[in-house]
């Protein structure tokens, strides 16, 4: 399996955790920080784990992740 790049955009993140509930990898995590609405948003703190699956950003009810897959 190639590897991916996922994309959190933390403006439109709600903190709802479904995206860390299916990421097989654990990319995917709560950040310190919060966003402009009060979220704590996530990131992809082990982007280096990332395979490009799709998971994350087809859980996500608040369309705030993009995926790309690299060969
Ligand atoms: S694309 Fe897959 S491996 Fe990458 S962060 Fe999303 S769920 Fe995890
Ligand atoms: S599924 Fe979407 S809204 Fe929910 S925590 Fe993950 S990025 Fe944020």
């Amino acid at each position: 399996m190639g590897k991916g790049k996922v994309i959190v955009d933390a403006d439109w993140c709600k903190s709802c955790g479904y995206c860390l509930m299916v990421c097989p990898k654990g990319v995917l995590g709560v950040s310190g920080d919060v966003n402009r609405f009060g979220y704590r948003y996530v990131s992809p703190l082990k982007p280096e784990e990332c395979i490009g699956c799709g998971l994350c950003a087809t859980m996500c009810p608040d369309i705030a992740i993009e995926v790309y897959k690299e060969d």
